[in-house]
């Protein structure tokens, strides 16, 4: 996950050459009809996105006492099991081992072979490869209800600065987005789930994803067959800002949909004796840059929060004559696709005018053809109540807190596009430990405690849906 707009723009440029994403969308905006007429090639992109929604007509039913009774008892017993000696040092050693060896998006073969190794050894089923290195895992009756639960298992370019026993053995690669934890925790919610098999009204499918920091794997996965039959979708990340084990999440928009530009504005050169004559890059280009400035504080609902951020300008350092091109670019945020599709079309037309104002000629590429693109994470309402419910079961009220929403993206959005989703967050905040530094800093740790606690978390979630359902 990309949590507080951190993720480098310049690295996310360079990311985009090689591996850029694609965008699935919520619902169609009322601006979308009138901007289809036009051959605005990254709106219709999003456009043909529209056609993959899908949402089931949903019910979950858990109101009457002695249903509530039994499910008081699943949750006890789940956690009971999670507790187990044997299961927590299980769930560490699965942990640790993955984050000594953090292996970058869609090269996560060591991570992959190690889950299916746990899942062989728990007896568990799955088909692989999804997405290259991908897993999908089933445990239940293998008739629906079919509920899914997802870990991302890739790591980041970031050279480890905690000391510790289990530090990275891979210079320059990290788990210091908490995708170990990931993995190890929804490892557990196996080994539960399994114990419990004779429990489950329906079958889970556990998602094991590759490349979620960057090649958008969430996307190639559902391309391949991980949402077959799957009719709901959950996914866990870890968080510095709640403490150890509490869950937090919030109804509605959570994380915001990303993107980036890339602009290229041209003229005729010039030089300094003969400027009458040609046209002035360098001004056309600080112009744009001004300009980009007013979309989202003169044009937006203040209340709508977004983003659009100009954070390189490239071009050559003589000072007698001015360039015949000038690159700058950025990226954009928002909470709703039609606010994301507004930006991106107010970003190229202003752009585009404002070169013409001083006779350059501009182009803006938006990457639509890379994995750069993440859609809003939006909880859907449901879900998001069954995440509150499930957890406030396990852990009592305090175990639960609703969270204000950030700028950060994250893959899952892609999920949340084609059936009812939630994404919530588990703590593993420790001062004492020293667990406090925000994902993707060299410094980032976690409390383990937190590990078994999002086993059962994950387990509960998936079992508890499949007997509402069945109700
Ligand atoms: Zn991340
Ligand atoms: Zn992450």
């Amino acid at each position: 996950m990309n949590t507080h707009l951190h993720k480098s723009p310049f690295l996310s440029l360079a990311v985009a050459a090689l591996a850029f994403s694609c965008m699935i969308t919520t619902a169609p905006p009322p601006e979308a009809a009138t901007e289809r007429s036009s051959d605005h090639d990254i709106l219709s992109y999003f456009e043909s996105a529209l056609n993959s929604l899908r949402y089931p007509p949903l019910k979950l039913k858990n109101h009457s006492s002695a249903v509530q009774v039994a499910k008081k008892s699943a949750a006890d017993e789940i956690a009971r099991i999670a507790r187990g000696s044997d299961f927590v040092k299980w769930i560490k050693f699965v942990r640790r081992a993955i984050h000594e060896n953090p292996e970058l998006a869609f090269e996560e073969h060591e991570t992959s072979r190690l889950v299916r190794r746990e899942l062989d050894g728990l007896d568990v089923g799955y088909r692989f490869p999804l997405a290259k290195t991908g897993i999908r895992a089933m445990i239940g009756t293998g008739k629906a209800p079919f509920v899914a639960l997802r870990a991302d298992m890739d790591a980041l370019p970031i050279q480890e600065a905690v000391e510790w026993e289990h530090k990275s053995k891979n210079a320059g690669k990290m788990h210091a987005c908490g995708h170990d934890a990931h993995v190890a925790m929804l490892m557990g919610a196996a080994r539960i789930l399994k114990a419990r098999e004779n429990h489950l009204k329906g079958t889970v499918i556990l998602l094991f994803q590759p490349a979620e920091e960057a090649g958008n794997g969430a996307k190639r996965m559902i391309e391949e067959g991980a949402l077959e039959d799957v009719e709901a979708i959950f996914a866990m990340h870890v968080s510095h800002l709640l403490q150890t084990s509490v869950i937090g999440s919030r109804s509605g928009p959570l994380l915001a949909g990303c993107g980036f530009f890339k602009a290229i504005i041209t003229g005729q050169q010039i030089t300094s004796g003969n400027s009458h004559h040609s046209s002035d890059l360098v001004l056309a280009a600080s112009a744009a840059v001004i300009s980009l400035q007013g979309i989202v504080s003169r044009e937006s609902n203040p209340l709508d929060s977004q983003v659009v951020s100009v954070t390189f300008v490239d071009s050559r350092d003589d000072p007698n004559v001015s360039p015949t091109s000038i690159a700058f670019g950025g990226t954009l945020r928002a909470f709703s696709t039609a606010s994301f599709q507004r930006l991106v079309k107010r970003i190229e037309e202003v752009i585009v005018a404002q070169a013409k104002v001083y006779k350059c000629s501009a182009t803006v590429d938006f990457f639509k053809d890379s994995d750069s693109i993440y859609p809003p994470m939006v909880n859907n309402d449901l879900m998001y109540e069954h995440v509150k419910r499930v957890s406030t079961d396990l852990g009592g009220p305090a175990n639960f807190q609703v969270v204000e929403p950030v700028m950060g993206g994250e893959d899952f959005s892609f999920y949340s596009e084609v059936v009812p989703a939630a994404f919530f967050y588990i703590g593993i905040k420790n001062k004492t430990l020293g667990s406090v530094h925000s994902a993707h800093s060299p410094h980032f740790m976690i409390d383990e405690d937190a590990l078994t606690v999002g086993a059962a978390t994950h387990a509960a979630i998936a079992e508890r849906y499949l007997s509402e359902r069945a109700l």
